[in-house]
Formats: C-alpha cells, sequence, structure tokens
C-alpha cells in the first residue's frame, strides 16, 4: 500500500544508547597546567595557540607566539596536542580532539599542500584553488604499488577497486560537500584513477569525457534563477570480471523536476538541443502587460515570443494562452483563470526551468546509451555519487529541507557502515562491543518520514488543501509535532528540526507552492503537444504514472490517467532508489571542503572551514568515534613508551601486557576509559593525552 517507499533500507541491528550530546571538544580530563600548549579564542572568533605561564583557579596568563602576555578565562582554555602531533594524516591520532585542534591539523597540512587528511574512515579535501603537485602517472603508480600511503582520492579509490576484487561487493564513493568545494574535481580525480587502473578499452576515455558535457549543461547560468536544481550525481562504472571497465551509467538527482559528438548524439538531435537552449533563453526575453481592469496580464507579441514558439513548435495562440491563464478544476468543471503578472512571470519561468530540466535528462540518458556496453551486467560497479552536503544558512528554504533530509539518510548510512567497522575490528581483538555506543538519527529520520503524522507527509496533505497556506502548514507542524524531540516551533512560519549536524531553523515561506510544483497542466499540455523533437521525453517526465497519486486536485493530460507528484515525493522516491543502490555497496566516503569564498589558493578562513566540518558530519565521525574507543597502541609500543614512568621497577622482565596493565593501574585510569585486547591497548579519546603530558612533565 501507501508504505511501499518504506521497506528500505533495512536496518542493522544497531545496538545504539540515544543521546544528543552536541558537546564536541574533550575538556573533561583537562587540567590547565603550567608550560602546556593550550587554545585560546580571539574576540574574532579564530583560535590560537599559547602557552599556560600560570593558572590562578579561574584565571590563567598565557603567551601565544608573538611575546605577548594574556589574561584568560581558565575555563576557556581548550587543550593543544603535543608538538610530535602536528600534521597527523589521521585527526583519529590527536590526542585532544577539540576544534582548534582540527582546524590547526588541516591548516598545518593545507599550508603545505597536503590537502589531504583521514578522519578515521572519511577522507577529507580541501580545495586548492591551484594545481597541487599530487596528481598524474606518477603518482597513480605510487599509490597502486602502495609505495605511497598518504591520504589521497587514489588511495581511496585504490581500496574500491581492491574490496570489490576481493569481497566481490560494489563499491560506492561517496563525495559531499558544498557548492564550488571541490566535489566534481574529486570525482574526475577519482575517475582518473579507475581509467588508469581498469582501462584498455578506450570507454574510460568517453566517461570522462561525459563529465564536462553534463557540467557545461549543470552550470549553466541560462535561468534567471540559477540556483542549479540537480543536488547529486552518480556515476555507475561497471567492471568485467578481468577488472577491466566494461561500460558507464549516469543518474542526477532533482530537486525540481533541471563537444556533444564524442558521445554519439546525431548532428540532428544536436540541433534540437541547441534549439531547445534558445528556446529557454528567449523565455527570459518574454515580457508582460496588463490587458484589463483587474491586472490580468498576456505576453507581449513580439519577437522573443514568436521565436520561443517557432523553436519549441507551437503556434503563438497557444503558446500565449498557457503563459496567461490557467485552467483550474472545480468540482467536475473546468475553469479559467487568468493570470496576474506575478503568476505569469513564475509559469513563464516554470516553463523555462522544466524545458532545460528536460533536456538535462535527455542528454543523460543520450549519454548512457553511449556509455552501455551492451546490456551485460555481470561484473561489478564502482559508483561515484557527487552529491550537496548539509546546508544551513541564515534563512533556509525547501531546498535546504530537501537537502538536509537527504544527507540525514546518508549520515545512517555512513553511521551503520562506521559501526560495522568498529564492530568488525573490537570482535577481532577480543572487546566486548556491546560497551560501545553509537549516535543513532533515526528520530529524526521518522520526523521526516513517519505517516502521517511526518514533516513529509504533513507537506503534502496541506499542499493538497486549496486553501493551505505556508502559515496553515507550520500550523499544522506545531500542532502535531512538538512532542517529538527533535522538532521545535519558531515564531511565526518558521520550525526548527535537530539535524545531526546540528539545529536548522526553516522558514516555510514558498514550501506549498514550491512543492506542489509550478508547472500546471496547461504548460505539460504545450509541452506535449508541439512538433519539437522532443515531445515524448517532456510528456513522460512530468507525468508519472505508475506512482500513487499525492498531490490533488489531480491533472489529467493526454487522455491518460495520470498523476502529478508533489516535489517531496518525488524527492523521497529518488531518495530510496539511490539509498536501496548505495545499501548493497561498501561505501567510501570523502568531505570536500572550501577555504575560503573568493576561490583563492593559500587563504584558509578558519570560521569558514568549521561551518563546513560541523555541517558535512566530520566533527560528528569524530565524536562518533570517540564513543568508542579510538586510540589504540599495542601492547609493545605502549609497555616502551611509558613504562619508565613505573614507580617501582615492576620487573622489566615481565611481558608487554603486565607492563601495560600496570601503568594504567598507577595512573588511575578508569576501568570505562580503555578495553585490554588480545594485541593492543583501546582507548577513549584524551586518554593518551594524559599520559603523554605526564611523560612530558617527568622527561
Ligand atoms: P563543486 O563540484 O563542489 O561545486 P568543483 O569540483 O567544480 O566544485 O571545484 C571548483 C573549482 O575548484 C574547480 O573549478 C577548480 O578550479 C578548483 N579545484 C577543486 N578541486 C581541486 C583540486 N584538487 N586541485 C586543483 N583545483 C581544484
Ligand atoms: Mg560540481
Amino acid at each position: 500500500g501507501d508504505e511501499d517507499l518504506d521497506t528500505v533500507p533495512t536496518p542493522l541491528p544497531l545496538v545504539s544508547t540515544f543521546h544528543r550530546e552536541r558537546r564536541w571538544a574533550d575538556t573533561s580530563s583537562y587540567a590547565a597546567k603550567k608550560k602546556l600548549q593550550s587554545w585560546f579564542q580571539l574576540s574574532n572568533g579564530d583560535w590560537e595557540l599559547g602557552k599556560i605561564l600560570s593558572t590562578s583557579g579561574t584565571e590563567s596568563v598565557i603567551s601565544p607566539p608573538d611575546g605577548k602576555v594574556l589574561k584568560v578565562k581558565t575555563e576557556s582554555l581548550v587543550p593543544a596536542n603535543p608538538d610530535i602531533l602536528d600534521g597527523v594524516d589521521d585527526l583519529m591520532q590527536l590526542s585532544y580532539l577539540n576544534e582548534p585542534s582540527v582546524l590547526y591539523n588541516l591548516q598545518y597540512r593545507y599550508n603545505r599542500d597536503m590537502i589531504y587528511t583521514k578522519a578515521g574512515p572519511v577522507l577529507v579535501a580541501i580545495n586548492p584553488f591551484k594545481e597541487v603537485p599530487l596528481y598524474g602517472n606518477n603518482y597513480i603508480e605510487a599509490y597502486k604499488n602502495k609505495s605511497m600511503e598518504s591520504p589521497h582520492v587514489y588511495a581511496i579509490t585504490d581500496t574500491a577497486i581492491r574490496e570489490m576484487i576481493r569481497d566481490e561487493v560494489n563499491q560506492s564513493i561517496i563525495i559531499s560537500g558544498e557548492s564550488g568545494a571541490g566535489k566534481t574535481e574529486t570525482a574526475k580525480i577519482a575517475m582518473q584513477y579507475l581509467a588508469a587502473l581498469g582501462g584498455g578499452s578506450g570507454i574510460e576515455y568517453e566517461i570522462l569525457k561525459t563529465n564536462p558535457i553534463l557540467e557545461a549543461f549543470g552550470n549553466a547560468k541560462t535561468l534567471r534563477n540559477d540556483n542549479s536544481s540537480r543536488f547529486g550525481k552518480l556515476i555507475e562504472i561497471h567492471f568485467s570480471e578481468t577488472g577491466k571497465i566494461s561500460g558507464a551509467k549516469i543518474q542526477t538527482f532533482l530537486l525540481e523536476k533541471e563537444a556533444l559528438d564524442i558521445v554519439h548524439v546525431s548532428k540532428e538531435d544536436q540541433e534540437s538541443v541547441f534549439a531547445m537552449l534558445a528556446a529557454v533563453l528567449w523565455l527570459g526575453n518574454v515580457s508582460f502587460s496588463v490587458v484589463d481592469n483587474e491586472n490580468h496580464v498576456e505576453p507581449l507579441a513580439d519577437e522573443g515570443l514568436t521565436t520561443v514558439a517557432k523553436l519549441i513548435g507551437c503556434n503563438v495562440g497557444e503558446l500565449k494562452l498557457a503563459l496567461s491563464t490557467r485552467k483550474m478544476r472545480v468540482g467536475n468543471d473546468t475553469i479559467v483563470q487568468k493570470l496576474s503578472l506575478s503568476q505569469a512571470v513564475d509559469t513563464r519561468d516554470a516553463l523555462a526551468k522544466s524545458i532545460y530540466s528536460c533536456l538535462f535528462d535527455w542528454l543523460v540518458e543520450q549519454v548512457n546509451k553511449s556509455l552501455a556496453v551492451g546490456k551485460r551486467r555481470t561484473g561489478r560497479s564502482i559508483s561515484i555519487l557527487d552529491i550537496y552536503g548539509f546546508e544551513s544558512f541564515e534563512r533556509n528554504s525547501f531546498e535546504q529541507f530537501c537537502i538536509n533530509y537527504a544527507n540525514e539518510r546518508l549520515q545512517q548510512h555512513f553511521n551503520r557502515h562506521l559501526f560495522k567497522l568498529e564492530q568488525e575490528e573490537y570482535i577481532q581483538d577480543g572487546i566486548d562491543w556491546t560497551k560501545v555506543d553509537f549516535d543513532d538519527n533515526q528520530d529524526c529520520l521518522n520526523l521526516f518520514e513517519k505517516k502521517p503524522l511526518g514533516l513529509l507527509s504533513l507537506l503534502d496533505e496541506e499542499s493538497t488543501f486549496p486553501n493551505g497556506t505556508d502559515l496553515t502548514f507550520a500550523n499544522k507542524l506545531k500542532q502535531h509535532l512538538n512532542s517529538n524531540s527533535c522538532f521545535r516551533g519558531e515564531r511565526g512560519k518558521a520550525f526548527s528540526v535537530s539535524h545531526y549536524a546540528g539545529e536548522v531553523t526553516y522558514d516555510t515561506t514558498g514550501f506549498l507552492e514550491k512543492n506542489r510544483d509550478l508547472l500546471h497542466l496547461d504548460s505539460i499540455q504545450l509541452l506535449s503537444s508541439c512538433s519539437c523533437h522532443l515531445p515524448q521525453i517532456f510528456a513522460s517526465n512530468m507525468l508519472t504514472q505508475s506512482e500513487k497519486p499525492v498531490v490533488g486536485p489531480l491533472y489529467k493530460a493526454g487522455g491518460a490517467d495520470s498523476q502529478k507528484l508533489s516535489v517531496a515525493t518525488k524527492f523521497k522516491g529518488q531518495l530510496f532508489q539511490l539509498m536501496q543502490r548505495l545499501e548493497n555497496t561498501t561505501p567510501h566516503f570523502i568531505r570536500c571542503i572550501k577555504p575560503n569564498n573568493s576561490q583563492s589558493p593559500g587563504s584558509y578562513e578558519q570560521g569558514l572551514v568549521l561551518q563546513q566540518l560541523r555541517c558535512c558530519g566530520v566533527l560528528e565521525v569524530v565524536r562518533i568515534s570517540r564513543s568508542g574507543f579510538p586510540t589504540r597502541m599495542s601492547h609493545q609500543k605502549f609497555a616502551r613508551r611509558y613504562g619508565f614512568l613505573l614507580l617501582e621497577s615492576v620487573a622489566y622482565s615481565q611481558d608487554p601486557l603486565s607492563i601495560s596493565v600496570a601503568i594504567l593501574h598507577q595512573f588511575d585510569i578508569l576501568p570505562e576509559m580503555y578495553q585490554v585486547g588480545y594485541t593492543k591497548l583501546f582507548f577513549r579519546t584524551g586518554q593518551i593525552g594524559v599520559l603523554e603530558d605526564t611523560r612530558n612533565h617527568t622527561l
């Protein structure tokens, strides 16, 4: 029934203790001490490093490298890591996991052109906005034969290929980040590596060449509203049994319904593509004039209008009507409503947008046709997902609502995967893994997806009411969802959601209109009846016949009973399809970071980076890892490093494991802070830092 969409993905048996502790800095075991390096915050919010000169209860005196001496509140100090940890290539190696330490570590590396850093299983990539000497055949060779192991897109891609072959499981590389962070570039770098390793047939070059075509379209700024509605792109690369690339498939995900020779598009089709593009551009020039004393408008019958009609292959009268009237069903009657200027402009823009997005879909279809190698799908695949990350702006609208919902799903996917990896390592070393807590965002997903009282259902319901407005929608949310711990009603038309990456306040202005989708029956009919080259595509993309009605009153077109789905429902359907695909793969995660807004090399804005680290969940990864036992050290290494701290000479002849345990006891490390495995000690974050401080103090 209606629950169909909710059957995927199947949850793993997640042993989770749900907690929403947002505090990230690990200061619990930190006592500010003389001589220690510490972080303190400047008035502009940036963090700076200083040495503690003295500390007396609430106040400390600290000296930054520039020689000044400052008085600061002791409680505001955040522990810095010992110098030996400067620029570690995995943030997990930091003894103190706190925001300034992570920011500093990334910046330290960034300044040295080491733009890649691991955050546990995640690769963090900071956009260099310049050419960095990290790519090309020599590097590919080095990662291939493992003579190079520093974090890199190549390394992640290499792991994906190896795991695909070893485990016979499809792989995915999930690349997220905000616009301009380097997602597409990163996807290309991954594809370069795949092409170099799995090449031979020549198809790999075709795949690489499709990128600029899709990018040209995806990034074109032809519409006045140039926030491209495409929020994700999935490239699935197929391999034959022998590990050679055998074909590829590209799928795009839209928020709304958005070099050609190389991909074998016929000259004739190319001409239609350009005609349609021209139509989109000309539509932008169509202007309106008031025709009656009720302020109804009609398009001016000028060159713009006639050119558009010619290009899309309809007569001027039809186009004029589609742009100035709207047919509405009232009961069994159809009434024709004339449009006001703002309605007409919206209709015109919606028409342009839909032509554009259909064109894009059509192009993707052509690219796929050219990349498919037969119908055989016997081998394995690696999918590269290029997707918008979590967004939180001053004002958040329907687009952020959808994108953040998608990211909430991806985060759950990520949590499960991480949990599984951790679990495997604990079990291998004989650790009781039920003691490991993992955060779970199921409550937030329920807030979105629950029927009938969830955000999406309530949005669809309100969208079907002719008298529904953004305000009545907001009020309904407050009425039904206030008891949900992830929801908070705000003043007026706003509400807040407690996402994994933080709380976001959404303004419901425009939600209903965007969800209903502005493209009306009249435009749909116009497009499906025109004599241009692509009417079938328009018809089939506008209307979905196989799915259940969600938004009514329902539109009828072309004789067939076709129902128009709400945007949110279509979005959810696409998201579930995507998740279902990803569910069957081993995921690898890359988070792209934009270090400044001016696209300039060498500039690293702490605040901007921090905000993205929070949003794209890097802090969350570290936080999740914190709740386990992320620091590991073999008994041998531990005994060697800290053995000399033992008071009595607890016989040095003893085995490393006993020495390790003796050290733990002597320093009163709380039993819940560590686990003793067969080969390793497992620590909660910060514990090694305490020992390291003592060691440095003693040396
Ligand atoms: P996104 O897809 O996230 O919007 P892009 O991948 O298009 O961002 O990157 C934006 C720009 O940043 C690119 O055009 C390029 O100039 C630069 N850039 C991104 N990644 C790299 C990289 N690894 N090396 C050099 N320049 C890069
Ligand atoms: Mg991009």
